[in-house]
């Protein structure tokens, strides 16, 4: 699922849990270990001036959503068919009948009228964005995004797609807000955002930063998160937020991060990896191609371009239940569903790249 970029079990985290045990494990205050935390956050994104540490990603993605509609004063949200951003009721909607439909709720239990506040639009489609700004634009109170999709497979963004949302919500008065519980610190020291050098109005962070405990955040500029409780009139609160033993996790696992040639290997792994399974594929002649942003990839079975959720959904998920199993057989263990991102940790050999690659070739050849 994307938190242990370092691999199981890393002797410095574990160390630092166990340093942060003896000190206690609850204080229901900030503890000084929290507000370092915060400041590095701060200091790996440019824009952001404030943090609010919360236990999963979920809640940073259901409190930005709060936070945003307060901010503007506006109910409607615009999300991606395809984008996970948590279990909250409004965020778990996608396009059920027409991406020009109003949200249908995906899961029963989602009220229709906190749905139809959820408008949806296909990843990559900057028109349909726009369409949307043009019937409804003051209306929206945010666009939310994972910059590079990992919820659908990993999709990357179209050039220009990401620019244009940050424009068309700054001219309409809508915040844009990054999900970046996954590309947190999974491909730089920072997020998408310091990569395509955008500046999202909110970011949410999860997995990565908390080195495998439970620890996520949102954070931005003191304008916007200066309205959350108990500074601002927007509540949010949490027992175990920033929880001692989650923050000191998250922190040595952000000065191990800070290390060179930490993304540079990353990358490597996942170019070997990359390579040798396209190789798989031709060999075996099997259809299929391969989504990666360096550590996180997909491979989808029976189509040749996955853009959005669409092209996702027209994989063969079949073959992929099987190639799933057969995997698990060989020992190695991938995220099972077609649907998700797989990703490749520091952990991770090029010997346990190579051995991956040769067990999907014994599964293709035995699925062919
Ligand atoms: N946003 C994204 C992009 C995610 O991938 C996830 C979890 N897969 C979440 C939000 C929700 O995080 P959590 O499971 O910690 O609630």
């Amino acid at each position: 699922m994307g938190p242990l970029i370092l691999g199981h079990a890393y002797p410095p985290v574990l160390q630092a849990v166990q340093d942060a045990l003896r000190d206690g494990t609850a204080f229901g205050a900030p503890t000084a270990r929290e507000v370092q935390f915060a400041r590095r956050l701060c200091e790996a994104f440019p824009g952001v001036e404030r943090v609010r540490a919360v236990s999963s990603g979920t809640e940073a993605t259901m409190t930005a959503i709060r936070l945003a509609r307060a901010f503007t004063g506006r109910t409607k949200i615009l999300k991606f068919d395809g984008c996970y951003h948590g279990h909250s009721d409004s965020l778990l909607v996608r396009a059920g009948s027409g991406a020009l439909t109003f949200g249908v709720p995906n899961s029963p239990g989602v009220p229709e009228a906190l749905a139809s506040q959820t408008l949806v639009a296909p990843f990559n489609d900057g028109e349909q964005v726009q369409a949307w700004f043009a019937a409804n634009g003051d209306e929206i109170a945010a666009v939310i995004i994972e910059p590079i999709a990992g919820n659908m497979g990993v999709v990357p963004p179209a050039p220009g797609f990401l620019e244009g949302l940050r424009e068309v919500t700054a001219a309409h008065g809508a915040l844009l807000v990054f999900d970046e519980v996954i590309t947190g610190f999974r491909l730089t020291y920072g997020g998408v955002q310091t990569l395509r050098g955008i500046r999202p109005d909110l970011t949410c962070l999860g997995k990565i930063i908390g080195g495998g405990l439970p620890l996520a955040a949102l954070a931005g500029p003191a304008e916007i998160m200066g309205r959350l409780a108990p500074v601002g009139p927007v509540y949010q609160a949490g027992t175990l937020s920033g929880n001692p033993l989650a923050v000191a996790a998250g922190l040595e696992m952000l000065t191990q991060l800070q290390r060179p040639g930490v993304y540079p290997r990353l990358e490597e792994l996942g170019a070997r990896l990359e390579d040798g399974v396209r190789g798989v594929l031709q060999r075996r002649r099997v259809r299929g191609c391969i989504n990666r942003v360096g550590s996180m990839w997909t491979l989808f079975f029976g189509v040749d371009e996955v853009t959005d959720a669409a092209t996702a959904e027209a994989s063969d998920t079949q073959l992929f239940a099987r190639y799933f199993r057969g995997m698990l057989a060989e020992g190695i263990y991938l995220p099972p569903s077609a649907f998700e991102s797989a990703f490749v940790s520091l952990a991770h050999s090029d010997a346990d790249i190579d051995l991956t690659i040769e067990a999907a070739d014994r599964v293709l050849a035995a699925l062919a």
